[in-house]
């Protein structure tokens, strides 16, 4: 697909995203957007703020084109309209976004707003340990079943949606972590059209979005975000994003989002916009130089597997990547011959990347995903997931890959 195929008028996003959404008029002339920190809005009138409420709380429906008031940051404030506007360029096929204070307050929000009791909701596995949580610990006992289905396998996910009993959400995460496995998005999302509760199709996109995968192009409803990775990309805040072509869905997530209070912050909101411009700049420099990386290291006498989209030999996963990828992303997985004693040491080894969960950002950081970030998955969950003792997942950042390799190279040695 071509950039400018994406629905956003005459320029394609990596304009956008520096001329959309943002008029300096309203800070003063300032080239960067101000801060605004307050926690309530001036009405003008009695009248305006009778009006506003009536819009914000959905008694009425704005006129086209107008946006309700500001009357109170829990609500909205300008920097998250500002953030909001700038971010929907990025992501072909959105209309509308709501921002979040983390990512698991976007999946959460969304999962709340869509959810209804004696429903079910279809997932790929693995999906994120916090969203897995959500699934087990909140929605289940609120009376919405919860229907585990291997993400790669496109008939068991079919099957699951057919047989789904008053399905409300069907929810995928592709590539999934730390194995990479993919999720034909449009298939489900055709599964899913098919079914006569016609369940919301949700998307986390945080691995290969916005840059390289497009799931609201494929089908998908609502894509989410943790935007604590690839879109701040400096590993110093936390956010989320939902974003969607339809934006009586995103109205309805905001007001939800008006009750639980987890709207992003100003001085975050501020933040986050700052990173978008350079969003696509730092995921081509990270998937190149995983992909160099990845590609360097097939073969070693300590690694048994790598897991790398352009290294995928099953069939049915290469075609979902070359179908719905542009690049294969920043983040790999290899497999160590020598277990855990053998992943610890490399691991104990490494100079340059470090030790640390989270992914996305400018810095190599390398983990343990068994003892660390999938530790809450039982032994079955692991086994069919393919977290194993050996295991190690790297998220690649931007420093010279030339480095990372040497690097990579004599913590593998000796
Ligand atoms: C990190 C992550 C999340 C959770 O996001 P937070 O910003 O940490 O709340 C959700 N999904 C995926 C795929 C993630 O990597």
């Amino acid at each position: 697909m071509s950039d400018h195929e994406n629905g956003h008028g005459d320029v394609r996003p990596r304009t956008a995203v520096l001329t959309r959404g943002f008029d300096p008029k309203l800070s003063f002339g300032s080239a960067r957007p101000a801060v605004f920190r307050s926690s309530t809005y001036v009405f003008e009138s009695p009248e305006a703020a009778e009006h506003a409420f009536a819009i914000t709380t959905g008694k009425i429906k704005p006129a086209n084109g107008e946006r309700a008031d500001l009357i109170y940051a829990r609500f909205s404030h300008p920097n998250a309209e500002i953030l909001e506007d700038q971010i929907v360029p990025l992501e072909a096929g959105a209309t509308q976004a709501a921002v979040f204070n983390s990512g698991m307050a976007a999946i959460m929000t969304a999962c709340f707003t869509f959810a209804r009791p004696n429903s079910s909701i279809v997932y790929t596995t693995p999906l994120y340990g916090g969203t897995t949580g959500l699934i087990h610990s909140f929605l289940e006992p609120f009376g919405v079943r919860g229907i585990p289905v291997h993400g790669g396998d496109a008939e068991a996910l079919e099957e699951a949606i057919r047989k789904a009993g008053d399905c409300c959400i069907v929810l995928l995460e592709t590539p999934a972590n730390p194995t990479l496995m993919m999720t034909d998005i449009e298939r489900v999302a055709n599964a899913a059209a098919a079914h006569p509760a016609k369940p919301v199709v949700m998307v986390d996109n945080t691995f290969l979005g916005p840059v390289f995968q497009h799931p609201l192009l494929l089908g998908a409803d609502i894509v989410l975000y943790s935007a604590t990775k690839y879109l701040n990309g400096f590993s110093d805040m936390l956010a989320g994003v939902a974003l969607a072509g339809s934006s009586d869905m995103i109205q309805k997530i905001r007001s939800r989002r008006n009750m639980f209070g987890n709207i992003l912050p100003p001085d975050e909101c501020w933040m986050l916009d700052s990173r978008l411009p350079t969003v696509s700049l730092r995921m081509n420099r990270q998937s190149k130089n995983a992909q160099r990386l990845a590609e360097a290291l097939v073969g070693h006498s300590k690694l048994s597997a790598i897991y790398y989209p352009t290294l995928f030999t099953d069939p049915e996963q290469k075609r979902i990547f070359e179908k719905q990828c542009a690049y294969p992303g920043g983040i790999f997985s290899v497999e160590f011959q020598g277990g855990k004693p053998a992943a610890f040491d490399f691991l104990r080894k490494l100079r340059i990347a470090r030790n640390a969960v989270s992914l996305g950002g400018v810095e190599t950081l390398v983990c343990h995903p068994k003892t660390t970030i999938h530790s809450g998955m039982t032994l079955a969950e692991l086994a069919e997931c393919g977290v194993t003792d050996g295991l190690v997942r790297v998220s690649v950042g931007i420093e010279d890959w030339r480095d990372l390799l040497a690097d990579f190279e004599q913590a593998l040695a000796g």
